[in-house]
Order: C-alpha cells, then sequence, then structure tokens
C-alpha cells in the first residue's frame, strides 16, 4: 500500500470507530459495558476494507476504549451498584478476543479473495508464457480500436508476426528453450512498439500488433523494426552450435483501406504474412 493510501486507510479507521463511540456514548451513556458488541460494527467494516491490519488497528481502539469505560464506570457508585464488575470483565474479555478472532478471520479471508481476483483479471487478459495480452483480450479491442477509427476518421494498423522455422528450433533443442526464445521474442516486439499498441500473443509462435491511429506505412516501419531487433538476438542453443538466431517474418493491413470489417483485416494480414514466408521468409510483406 502507498504511504498516503494507508494514512487516509488509518484515518477511516479511527473515524469510525470514534463514530462507533460517540453512538455508544450518547444513546447509552454508562451502558458501554452493556452494549460493547457495538464495536463489531466498525471492526467487520474495517476487515471488509482494510484487512487485517483495519482489524488490528480497531480491535486495539475497541479494548482501549472499553478499559478506560470500564475504569470510569468504577468510580461512579451507582453504576458499581448496578453491575457485577468482576463478571462484566470476564464478559468484555472474552467478547473482545471473539471479536478479534472473528475480524481477524474475515480480514485475511477477505485479503485472499482480493489477491485471487488479482491474479484472475491479470490471467483472463494475459498470456502466461509471455505476459503478452492473450487472444481473446485481442478480440474485444480489436472491435473496439475499429469503433474508435471509425469515431475519428483514422486508420487502424494490423500487424501479423510468425517465427520461422520454430518448429524446426523446438525439435533440435527441446521446447523449454523454445519457450525461452518466445519469451525473449514477445519481450522485444513489446520494446519495438508504443505504449498504445496492443501486443498479444496470437496463437502458438504468431504474434499480433494493434496499431490505432497509425497509417500503414508508418505500420510497416514498426514491423521492420521488429524483425530487424529480432534478427540480431541470440538464443541458447547446444554443444555443436552454442549460440542460435532467429528471424520473424510478418504481413501488415490497414484499416479500412484493405477491409471494412477486422475479421477480414485478420485475413489480409495473414496472406500478406503467406507471401513474406513464401518468398523467402525474415520479411515484411505489405496487404495489397
Ligand atoms: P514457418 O517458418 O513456416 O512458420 O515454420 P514453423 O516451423 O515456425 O511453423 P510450424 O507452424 O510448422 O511450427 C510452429 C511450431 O511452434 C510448432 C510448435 O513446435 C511450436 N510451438 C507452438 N507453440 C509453442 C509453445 O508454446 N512453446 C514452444 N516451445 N513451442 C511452441
Ligand atoms: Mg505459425
Ligand atoms: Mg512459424
Amino acid at each position: 500500500m502507498k504511504r498516503g493510501s494507508y494514512l487516509r486507510s488509518v484515518l477511516l479507521i479511527v473515524l469510525a470507530f470514534a463514530f462507533a463511540n460517540l453512538i455508544i456514548y450518547f444513546s447509552f451513556p454508562h451502558g458501554v459495558i452493556i452494549y460493547w458488541t457495538l464495536y463489531v460494527v466498525p471492526l467487520v467494516i474495517a476487515a471488509f476494507v482494510y484487512d487485517v491490519y483495519g482489524v488490528a488497528v480497531i480491535g486495539l481502539a475497541s479494548v482501549g476504549a472499553i478499559s478506560w469505560w470500564l475504569y470510569s464506570s468504577i468510580s461512579s457508585p451507582e453504576f458499581y451498584r448496578a453491575l457485577s464488575i468482576q463478571s462484566s470483565i470476564v464478559e468484555i474479555v472474552v467478547g473482545v478476543s471473539i471479536f478479534l478472532l472473528v475480524g481477524s478471520i474475515l480480514g485475511v479471508l477477505s485479503k485472499k479473495q482480493k489477491k485471487q481476483q488479482m491474479a484472475l483479471e491479470l490471467l483472463s487478459v494475459h498470456d502466461r508464457l509471455t505476459g503478452l495480452y492473450n487472444y481473446s483480450y485481442f478480440l474485444d479491442r480489436m472491435e473496439e480500436e475499429k469503433k474508435r477509427a471509425d469515431r475519428y476518421e483514422k486508420e487502424l494498423s494490423f500487424i501479423m508476426l510468425d517465427i520461422d522455422h520454430f518448429k524446426h528450433y523446438n525439435d533440435t533443442y527441446g521446447h523449454e528453450q523454445g519457450n525461452v526464445v518466445l519469451k525473449k521474442i514477445a519481450k522485444t516486439i513489446r520494446e519495438s512498439t508504443r505504449d498504445v499498441d496492443i501486443v498479444s500473443r496470437y496463437g502458438g509462435e504468431e504474434f499480433v500488433v494493434l496499431l490505432p491511429r497509425t497509417p500503414k506505412k508508418q505500420a510497416v516501419d514498426v514491423a521492420e523494426r521488429i524483425r530487424k531487433s529480432v534478427e540480431v538476438l541470440e538464443f541458447p542453443g547446444n554443444k555443436e552450435q552454442p549460440i542460435v538466431k532467429k528471424a520473424i517474418s510478418g504481413g501488415v493491413a490497414t484499416y479500412p483501406h484493405d477491409s471494412k470489417d477486422a475479421a477480414g483485416l485478420v485475413v489480409k494480414a495473414d496472406e500478406a504474412l503467406y507471401e513474406a514466408k513464401e518468398s523467402g521468409r525474415n520479411k515484411i510483406c505489405i496487404a495489397s
């Protein structure tokens, strides 16, 4: 948690606690011992909103407040008569312990749930191996960016990339080493594009890049930049060939010139990619 939000959380917890105290004080003068169960309210709020730390702060504050109320009650003779102090102490200690226990469990559970939710969100849009966006996220963004391109009357370019002879690398050096190549190439593609570009893993060793507000000429430059940065990378091999070079081929298509819909744009880029493969690989071809 950032320092600012941490301080804000503590402040909010203290305010919630003070509020509970005020309600108890004004509604039931001298009644804190009878109505101490009301402290469960800020405790549960703290558990859900601020996890286990919130519970600790509220729990300690509750213990402090109840002790203080108890102390002032003891010095009031009529209250002393009205209540059996000894049994109240036992009641309070047991009650506060139950609060802390229940609150801590709730806090831990809510923290765990938040963590799982975050992991799930991350998984739902990212490819696990490369960390790039996944195919389904790409599909959503493609539709969204197409609409945006229509609205602002801008071009939307699309690059499809495929590693050359990747099966051979996998068969020679193993799948694990193949994964290292995939990760490194994915990182290079990410680094060769702008933050606003959407880089996704399309399939096994295929990647796609969506370039919002980008005309074809500029997209071709980006694709060439990617191709050149992959070309110079060095990958692990084996004893006979310790360093292995890999190359990538690509196809570029632009909306709305090459196709009037998203699916057609993918087909056009795929056709251009096929042409790049057919004409010798380590090449970028443009949809015509
Ligand atoms: P081309 O130049 O025509 O693209 O040839 P290629 O060998 O790259 O193409 P092909 O489609 O025949 O093979 C793709 C290979 O990619 C098959 C598979 O071994 C490999 N591959 C796909 N997904 C993964 C993955 O997640 N990890 C690894 N290590 N390899 C993968
Ligand atoms: Mg392929
Ligand atoms: Mg390939």
